[in-house]
């Protein structure tokens, strides 16, 4: 009794179509990949019932010879391989030759070709792998493949299939990256006779990003090019703005082939490190042109994934190229402006070589709110410059900044950090106050998030103090204190802006106090905001405090995200900037020579 036994070509066949055919969208992809690389100028995509029903791509490419109609059914039969050798340097999407014989193996296939040269067309139909006759036929030059019925005698394989509308979701994003890839091709897609998807074939990649994205979105994101030697990376990534839960819309073609590569995805997370918060991820659609021998395609069933011959050289272009597209947008604004070089210099170190005043725009918005630093007994006022100091900085530019790559701290008291013009020394006190702050009033509008005391505390004040505290108490509810008069000079503090909540509830209290004895009368919103920095400049980290480095980075990225991230709420700057220009003139590689 025999036990080993050669199976039967059908089952052999369909267990190979299997591996090629998973879902009806991997029978659009090979059906688009052949007529792709049939050079087409258009293809158009019917399908009906998520494919299941039928898949008919039609290109008008080169067409398949009358006599060669046969074969391209046939498994292993391919016009786009010759040699064992030919592997190692594949130019076209397919080799194997066995897309067409797989999906006729589990359908109802046909095809039809006419070489533009050819005066009549051919035709073959495949039932569930038995060819049928070759007949001539009138066709429109190019080559158009009916597949009805996928899986029809491979009922396990349809039980598998996801929701109609999951498969039909496949295919759409399949397509229309493809459409993405090839945009000098004229792209229609229709499901049930209906068009999904059309584009124009004039080349025009942001067009068709749209429909991939929206328009809002396909508008922000930002174009990535970058040309090294022999490999050239093009295409878009998401600004950071603009992030997704999941990995999945991270698309990548290499050499006109759609991959899935988690090397390649982590070249590109890697370039979007300390920008994005954790658990978010970008979204791109990048195309990545090597030569072909840099690359093995042959790896997978599907062809979905590839190894490269030297992986380092591509995933640092990678990640190089997409960290340049976003540094350089972060920037963009202000390029285009003649005072940035200038503007950017927050403050003039080198005394010798001064900038003249007429390069500070004496016509820049004020900061969010602008009053001279009062002078405090609180015991950070002596890590900060003397009040005369204020007047020796320059007026401050206001402002975005750009995007920033964080190199460490130094003193403990300082951030460095380098940006695409330059060196920014930035102060961890002043920048957190601004952050602070910008937060603070943002909730201002809602509710400042407040932190109740487990046993509320009674804090006596001076008779002075207590009379304007008295006058105040509605302001402090909206600053997230909860405070009532208990007696005439004493209070009860019941909850704590959560910025101060580690504090006393006394000196909580004398924070802001101390601001109501001054004797003017300040308008209502600027008396808030001027609670609002004291409030800050209580809570912010001190000068001299270590940061880990990913505290450093989220103050950075806060900072960055901060309306007015140049000043801190008393007007003092939480940064100077070392420009490129400047940098080079001190070090004499400039004018010099
Ligand atoms: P492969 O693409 O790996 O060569 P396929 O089974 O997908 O194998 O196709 C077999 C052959 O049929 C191809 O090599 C090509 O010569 C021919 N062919 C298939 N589709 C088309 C098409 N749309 N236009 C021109 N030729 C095609
Ligand atoms: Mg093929």
């Amino acid at each position: 009794m025999s036990l080993i036994r050669v199976l039967p070509d059908e089952v052999a066949s369909q267990i190979a179509a299997g591996e090629v055919v998973e879902r009806p969208a991997s029978a659009v992809k090979e059906l688009l990949e052949n007529a792709l690389d049939a050079n087409p100028h258009q293809i158009t995509i019917h399908i009906e019932k998520a494919g299941q029903r039928l898949i008919e791509v039609a290109d008008d490419g080169s067409g398949i010879l009358e006599e060669e109609i046969l074969l391209a059914v046939a498994r292993h039969a391919t016009s786009k391989l010759r040699s064992a050798e030919d592997l190692f340097h594949i130019a076209t999407l397919g080799f194997r030759g066995e897309a067409l014989a797989s999906i006729a193996s589990v359908s109802h296939l046909t095809l039809t070709s006419r070489p533009a040269q050819s005066l009549t067309g051919a035709q073959v139909r495949v039932e569930g792998g038995s060819t049928g006759r070759l007949e001539k036929i009138g066709a429109p030059a190019g080559t158009v493949v009916r597949v009805e019925d996928l899986f029809y005698n491979v009922p396990a394989r349809l039980k598998f299939l996801k929701k109609e509308n999951t498969e039909r979701q496949q295919i759409d994003a399949l397509v229309t990256r493809y459409a993405l890839a090839y945009p000098q091709v004229r792209f229609q897609l229709f499901h049930e006779q209906q068009a999904a998807l059309q584009t124009s074939g004039n080349g025009n990649r942001r067009e068709i990003l749209a429909s991939l994205y929206g328009v809002e979105t396909a508008r922000q994101m930002l174009e990535v090019i970058m040309e090294e030697d022999d490999l050239r990376l093009t295409g878009f990534t998401s600004p950071i703005s603009v992030t997704r839960s999941n990995r999945r819309e991270i698309t990548f073609f290499v050499n006109g082939r759609w991959v899935q590569d988690s090397a390649l995805a982590a070249a590109l997370l890697q370039a979007y490190h300390t920008l994005l918060m954790v658990g978010r991820y970008p979204q791109c659609v990048l195309f990545l042109e090597i030569p072909p021998e840099e690359v093995d395609v042959n790896v997978h069933p599907a062809k979905a994934e590839v190894r490269f011959r030297s992986s380092d050289r591509i995933f640092s272009a990678v990640q190089r190229g997409v960290r340049r597209a976003l540094l350089s947008s972060s920037m963009a604004p202000a390029v285009t402006s003649t005072t940035w070089k200038n503007t950017g210099t927050i403050f003039h170190p080198f005394p010798d070589s001064p900038l003249p005043a007429e390069d500070f725009p004496s016509e820049q918005p004020l900061p969010l709110i602008h009053f001279p630093p009062t002078s405090t007994d609180f015991p950070t006022s002596s890590e900060n410059p003397p009040p005369q100091a204020e007047t020796a900085y320059p007026p401050q530019p206001s402002g975005q900044i750009p995007l920033l790559r964080l190199v460490g701290q130094i003193g403990g008291t300082y951030l460095v950090a380098e940006g695409p013009d330059g060196l920014y020394l930035i102060d961890q006190h002043a920048a957190h106050e601004r952050v602070l702050f910008e937060k603070l009033l943002h909730s201002l509008k809602n509710q400042v998030p407040s932190q109740a005391l487990l046993t509320p505390a009674v804090v006596t004040l001076p008779p002075q103090s207590a009379a304007a505290l008295q006058e105040q108490l509605p302001l402090l509810d909206a600053l997230g204190f909860q405070v009532e008069s208990f007696g005439p000079t004493a209070f009860r503090v019941l909850a704590l802006p959560s910025l101060l909540a580690r504090m006393d509830p006394g000196a909580a209290l004398r924070v802001v106090v101390e601001d109501f004895e001054e004797n003017e009368e300040p308008l209502q919103a600027e008396k808030e905001a001027r609670l609002a920095a004291r409030i800050c400049k209580r809570a912010a980290v001190k000068g001299g405090q270590n940061l880990s480095f990913e505290e450093q980075s989220a103050l950075l990225r806060d900072l960055e995200a901060c309306s007015q991230p140049r000043t801190c709420p008393h007007g003092r700057p939480t940064m100077i900037h070392l420009s490129v220009d400047l940098l080079e003139r001190q070090f004499g590689r400039r004018g010099s020579r």
